[in-house]
């Protein structure tokens, strides 16, 4: 690892093999540079029968997961079993300012395109990311983001075992169970290579940093890291619906309802992420008639719960049973362009000794 790659290999994805801790610059930049474009790095471990994964930077604005592998590969710490460090969006996380963008300008969602056909430049990357771990085979892979907005950690995961919960353990005790069927990697998690998703919190959060740091060393230092820990409790939610406003709908942050508005919600309303609502909580105060035609609280499968969790009371939106919520945005663009809030039915708490 000496200088910057430059030139783009035709295998979509660079290998590295047992890099030199003193190979990789300081700076964050200079070391994504120094990787060229979407890379794999394999830190050999004190046993080298086993390996596992970890997945970081699908999306190029999230850098909590990148900052703590590039921390990791500096330091020389010796890994348990072997790493294998996915490193996918480096093109878009240096593209224009850095960690600027999701996905580069005119290309699909790196994190959408686990699914055929993978006809297009992110497409190969996910083939090839795929083949890899076939080749590979990791007994584990965590995909480490951040949330667009601020926020606790969680982890997500499309299957619901003791093994997906004792990965996520590492870095969380929320844990989102989701149907959602998006192309994402950890949609391709299967009994032999459980897959999960960890957001560690906001980007640009130093909390989320420090979380995906520790979690990580946790990772790389346990012997077993999918057994779940006696007396680790895991707090779950059930495929979650988004509360979502259709298109062309108008929605504002205020302490009283602004007039023409769909939707007003209350600043406060956040106070409820990754916390129960009970029955009976106000979410916000609803327009006029054809605001409720605007608003939707679909499931992963499709399934709208607007009607059988939440009910309009003299024209405030409040629930109708008790509900997790969370991701819960303060941010009227985020809102209105992906949703304003999950929310799940509450379920009973699980532990590992019950
Ligand atoms: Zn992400």
């Amino acid at each position: 690892m000496e200088g910057y790659a430059v030139s783009i290999d035709s295998d979509p994805i660079r290998i590295i093999e047992a890099p030199r801790p003193g190979s990789w610059a300081a700076d964050e930049e200079t070391f994504l540079n120094q990787l060229g474009g979407a890379a794999l790095i394999i830190v050999p471990g004190r046993d080298s029968s086993r390996c596992r994964a970890v997945c970081t930077l699908l999306h190029g604005n999230e850098p909590s997961g990148v900052r703590a592998l590039h921390r990791f590969l500096r330091s020389g710490h010796e890994p348990v079993v072997d790493l294998l460090c996915f490193i996918p969006a480096v093109e878009t996380a240096l593209h224009e300012r850095l960690f600027q963008h999701r996905y580069l300008p005119g290309e699909r969602d790196q994190n959408r395109c686990f699914r055929p056909p993978f006809d297009d430049r992110p497409g190969r990357i996910a083939q090839r990311l795929l083949q890899l771990l076939d080749v590979y085979r990791p007994e584990c892979l965590i995909d480490i983001h951040n949330t667009s907005g601020a926020g606790p950690a969680f982890g997500v995961v499309a299957h619901e075992d003791s093994r997906h919960e004792a990965l996520v353990s590492l870095f969380t005790q929320h844990l989102v169970v989701t149907d959602l069927q998006l192309g994402a990697l950890m949609e391709l998690s299967r009994p032999q290579r459980p897959i999960v998703t960890v957001e560690c919190g906001g980007a640009g959060d130093r909390r989320a940093d420090r979380i995906a740091f520790e979690g990580l060393m946790r990772y790389v230092d346990d012997d077993q890291v999918l057994a779940l820990a006696r007396g680790v409790h895991l707090e779950l939610y059930h495929s979650p619906a988004r509360l979502e406003l259709a298109d062309g709908s108008t929605l504002a942050f205020d302490t009283r309802p602004v007039p023409g508005v769909d939707l007003t919600v209350p600043p406060d309303l956040e106070r409820f992420n990754f916390g129960t609502a009970p029955s009976g909580t106000f979410i916000g105060w609803l327009g006029s008639q054809q605001s409720r035609a605007r608003l939707s609280a679909r499931t992963g499968s499709g399934v709208d719960r607007l009607e059988e969790w939440f009910r309009i009371e003299e024209g405030r939106l409040i629930t109708t049973q008790p509900l997790k919520l969370f991701m819960i945005t303060h941010r009227k663009d985020i809102a209105l362009s992906d949703c304003l809030l999950y929310a799940a039915p509450e379920t009973e708490r699980r532990s590992v000794d019950s």
